[in-house]
């Protein structure tokens, strides 16, 4: 049985921005600098759905990229498939809200799923992330793996703790990007890295990562190739 979705959480009050001031306006991190050719020369954008029904075709294997809005999933989906593009298509205006299918190779996915978090939306479109979210997840038979980005200096929050509860129950394996290692001394991210290993056990593989710095670029990469072709059991 999969848990019932939180649709409640999809709003969260307390998403507020860190720091303090007007938040910054979000920039996603390019590859800018050379970087190793990618490991998927022809990935290319497939659709944008907004509802179950025009989900691609169920087959082959795919990997969805979850996080809270802000976290840094664009940022590390471009930086680990080294495609401008992919992050740039998640990013327009509508798309955000979409579940974002893009092709890595033939019959391998990359799937960029809304944000969560997201303060200041109408409780109508909240309710209707939650049920795509949740159809998605319940449906998948070609999901394989999950990889959750989450911001280094918050930790695993409750809505991640949702998603790796989904995962669970769908019996898909989680691999899990602590971002924006560079924010933090190496000290404090190595401890933040423990805690959460501690915290989670064998339920997920944990690292830490920044797409500012390139940190765990290679390890994210290896990950998702491992998660591309892991069975469900
Ligand atoms: P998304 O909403 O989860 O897709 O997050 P974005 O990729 O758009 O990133 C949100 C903000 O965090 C942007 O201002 C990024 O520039 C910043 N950011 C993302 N990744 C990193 C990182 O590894 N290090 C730092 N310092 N900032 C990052």
């Amino acid at each position: 049985m999969v848990p019932e979705w939180p649709v409640a959480l999809l709003s969260d009050p307390g998403a507020v921005k860190m720091g303090s001031g007007r938040p910054s306006r979000p920039q996603i991190i390019h590859t800018s600098q050379p970087v190793p050719m990618s490991q998927f020369p022809d990935a290319r954008f497939l659709l944008s759905a907004n509802a179950p029904g025009q989900f691609v075709a169920d087959a082959g294997s795919e990997v969805a990229v979850a996080g809270r809005s802000n976290a840094g999933k664009s940022s590390a989906i471009n930086v680990i498939v080294n495609r401008r593009q992919f992050a740039r298509t998640s990013k327009t205006p509508g798309r955000t809200q979409l579940v974002n299918f893009f092709e890595l190779r033939p019959g391998q996915r990359l799937v960029d799923l809304p944000g969560y978090g997201f303060a200041r939306v109408a409780e109508s479109v909240r309710q209707h992330w939650g049920r795509l979210l949740q159809a998605y997840l319940e449906q998948r038979k070609s999901l394989s793996g999950l990889i959750l980005v989450v911001d280094v200096r918050r930790g695993i929050g409750d809505f991640d703790r949702q998603m790796l509860e989904f995962a669970a129950a769908v019996e898909t394996p989680v691999h899990i990007l602590l971002t924006k290692a560079d924010k933090l001394k190496r000290g404090r991210a190595a401890a933040a890295l423990l805690g959460v290993q501690k915290e989670l056990g064998d339920t997920a593989s944990v690292q830490l990562f920044s797409a500012l710095d390139r940190q765990g670029v290679d390890q994210a990469r290896e990950a998702l190739d491992r998660l591309l072709v892991a069975r469900r059991s």
